[in-house]
């Protein structure tokens, strides 16, 4: 690291330079200050502006911080007041994996000492990996006084958190680092008002003993909370970090991060029903290979020409019999003759038509009274062709008979297909492996015969989504009960599932995990994953009922040795569904399903009509048969039985609910029966009887 120069990112987030960027002064500013602490240290910054949006802050944080080569130093400047836009704090802070107190400190101290607005900002400051990365005021001046505060220091702190060896950076103690970053400490009695320097303040009680009397918090916002699992209860976020996203965006950043879906060759057998096709499938071979009977009757030589006569009426011998054999050899028909032929069958050479068997009597008998001598044909009016197939009429050689993204269905149909034609392989797209455990230290497995002690439950979401994933066609692994309390555990299950565990040794694409999300005293799910598994929290709030606290994230995948050829490097993606077991079933469908879908390759299918293939559930549009409650502020999923009426033909939906008892989303009773959910839109008091809405089909439409 030493002697490399470091490098540095710029994030200026604004509503207004983000419209119009030539309005930005910041990064113009900061460039300077960047220059005039010599270019020995640093390379040219890079710089990027982005609205007051969480995501978009979170993301281009991640994207600098999360890569193979990450910047040393992410600055980001705006959104740190008290305005109601204000969030960068909010974005970044759960991004970091360490805080860094100090430099907050710093730089609050070093604006006080200009204003005592100082206090209006909200800094934070820690490290991504191996990124340092803080926030800066929005003004060109507060930005320029609070790196201008820390900037000396800066080069030693990333150079630690790019992971140098603490030792060697430490060798001559600190008063040698002071003198390398030109920094000096401040005598305790000489206390400047007017004039910031770079100085590093260590110290709060001078400002008692100079008459300060402005009242200052002892800890700032990042120290009163925490998201380190091992931190005590009440350092712990009181209040969830994340942004509550609407379904819409989440499905939107759930279909952005899941892979495209790989593609592999398999044999054609019953094994294939729920895969896709990858590549378009043209027939190896006609159907039929040849000229066939479509009727029970005798093979003839049917004239061309009208006027050539009605020469197939009349009593003639049956010269040979022909069956759909094993390709036997087929004499050729002498004119005068006709062969007897059964359905499916070649007609032998010379042969052009079938008479049907109707259209004929028994003339006479072979002598042994075994077999037919002569056959009457009654009709004078068979034309070449008729109740013949032509080779080929059915599927013609070289034509496409399957084309990428169609579905290989349980019904038959495409395997049929594929049988018919003789094909042997095809290319589909690999299906996703899905992980599935239970968090809680109250779960105990459904089928214990131990009575339940205490707070135990038993663990019915496990259960319940691996035969969902079943009824998909989704090869699962059942990963068990993580516990919440011995620590380590809920890092153990997932580093097991995202490595491979038992016979199979196969590592899941996908874990679904359910529990530990919302924000009880145990919920320790998201500060594990970002901090001891390294992964990226997407989201962590939707705006929907139930399901609120449903969490997305994603762990970068690294190819073991043994798996090098595969692509390089991808996303394995974590649903951390809601403990709540409708809340669990509910999500599962509408955020895991259409995710499973895309890597399915349900996707893949060339767009018909300007229309891209809709993935999860199908949408239908069915009516109220009774009223239902609405939700002041969240889309609600209400589980429902949607039948098709037999009166007038449309769907009608009944809520599972018992009437009082609603769908609080612990009732597993709700569940049960349930082939839909309904989308009813926020509102006030009830969406009353009669009322179309959409509903999502969890399972087949009942009749009434
Ligand atoms: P949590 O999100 O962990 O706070 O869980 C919310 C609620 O769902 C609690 O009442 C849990 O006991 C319950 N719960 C969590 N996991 C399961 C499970 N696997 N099966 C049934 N209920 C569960
Ligand atoms: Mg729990």
């Amino acid at each position: 690291m030493t002697g490399q120069r470091l490098k540095a990112a710029i994030l200026v987030v604004s509503d207004t330079a983000a419209r119009d960027p030539s309005t930005d002064r910041v990064i113009g500013t900061l460039g300077d200050v960047f220059d005039a602490a010599g270019s020995t240290s640093w390379e040219q910054p890079i710089a990027k502006i982005v609205p007051d949006d969480v995501l978009q802050i979170q993301q281009s944080v991640c994207g600098w911080a999360d890569g193979h080569d990450p910047f040393n130093l992410i600055l980001i400047s705006g959104g740190t007041g008290f305005a109601v836009k204000d969030n960068t704090p909010e974005a970044v802070s759960p991004l970091l994996h360490r805080q860094a107190p100090g430099l907050v400190h710093g730089m609050i101290a070093a604006s006080l000492s200009v204003t005592p607005f100082a206090m209006m900002a909200r800094p934070v400051a820690g490290t991504r990996n191996k990124s340092l990365v803080i926030t800066l005021p929005g003004s060109p001046k507060g930005a320029k006084e609070n790196l201008e505060a820390i900037i000396k220091l800066l080069p030693h702190a990333c150079t630690q958190a790019a992971g140098a060896d603490s030792r060697t950076l430490h060798a001559g103690g600190v008063k040698k680092l002071e003198a390398e970053a030109g920094v000096k400490p401040e005598p305790k009695h000489e206390h400047h008002h007017h004039h910031h320097d770079h100085s590093h303040s260590h110290s709060h009680s001078h400002s008692h003993a100079h008459g300060h009397a402005i009242p200052r918090a002892h800890t700032t916002p990042s120290e009163r909370q925490s998201n380190d699992p091992a931190a005590g209860a009440n350092r712990r976020y009181r209040e969830s970090p994340y942004p509550m996203l609407s379904v819409e965006d989440a499905l939107k950043i759930i279909s952005e991060q899941t892979p495209d879906p790989e593609v592999i060759e398999l044999a054609v057998s019953t094994d294939l029903v729920g895969y896709v096709i990858a590549e378009d499938v043209y027939a190896a071979e006609a159907v039929p290979a040849y000229l066939a009977s479509i009727v029970d009757g005798y093979a003839v030589i049917a004239p061309s020409s009208p006027d050539a006569g009605s020469n197939t009426k009349g009593i003639f011998p049956v010269a040979s019999i022909t069956h759909a054999n094993e390709g036997g050899t087929l004499t050729p028909l002498e004119p005068g003759t006709i062969a007897r032929i059964t359905t499916g069958a070649p007609l032998p050479p010379n042969a052009n038509a079938v008479v049907m068997v109707e259209d004929t009597l028994l003339a006479s008998s072979t002598p042994d009274g075994d077999e037919e001598a002569t056959v009457e044909i009654l009709t004078g009016e068979i034309k070449p062709n008729e109740n013949v197939r032509q080779p080929g009429s059915d599927v013609t050689l070289g034509s496409k008979i399957l084309g990428r993204g169609d579905l290989i269905t349980p019904v038959g149909g495409e395997i049929g297909l594929l049988a018919s034609t003789g094909t042997k392989t095809v290319k589909v797209f690999k299906k996703p492996t899905v992980g599935v455990f239970s968090t809680g230290d109250e779960l105990v497995e459904h089928d214990d015969p131990r009575t339940l002690q205490g707070g135990q439950i038993r663990d019915s979401n496990r259960p319940s989504i691996l035969s969902c994933l079943k009824s998909w066609g989704i090869p699962a692994v059942d990963l068990g009960i993580a516990r919440d309390t011995p620590a380590g555990e809920l890092e153990a299950s997932l580093r097991n599932a995202l490595r491979g565990v038992g016979k199979s040794n196969n590592s899941v694409d996908v874990i679904i995990t359910t529990g530990g999300v919302s924000m009880g005293e145990l919920d320790l799910l998201k500060p594990t994953i970002e901090r001891s598994i390294g992964g990226t929290i997407h989201f962590g709030r939707v705006s929907m009922k139930p399901g609120k606290p449903t969490t997305f994230a994603t762990v970068p995948y690294k190819p073991t040795s043994s798996s090098q050829g595969q692509q390089e490097r991808s996303n394995r993606l974590i649903f951390s569904l809601p403990g709540n077991p409708a809340s669990a079933l509910v999500t599962l469908n509408l955020f895991v399903l259409p995710s499973l879908h895309k890597m399915l390759g349900l996707g893949q299918k060339p767009a018909a009509l300007g229309l891209t293939p809709s993935l999860g559930l199908p949408l239908v549009s069915v009516t109220l048969s009774h009223s239902f409650p609405l939700d002041a502020k969240r889309t609600e999923y209400h589980r429902a039985i949607v039948t098709v009426s037999r009166m007038d033909g449309r769907l009608y939906a009944t809520s599972t609910g018992a009437e009082g008892v609603g769908q609080r989303s612990s009732r597993v009773g709700s569940l049960a029966s349930a082939n839909a959910l309904l989308v009813l839109q926020p509102g006030k008091g009830t969406a009353a009887q009669g009322t179309l809405v959409e509903a999502l089909m969890m399972g087949p439409v009942l009749a009434e």
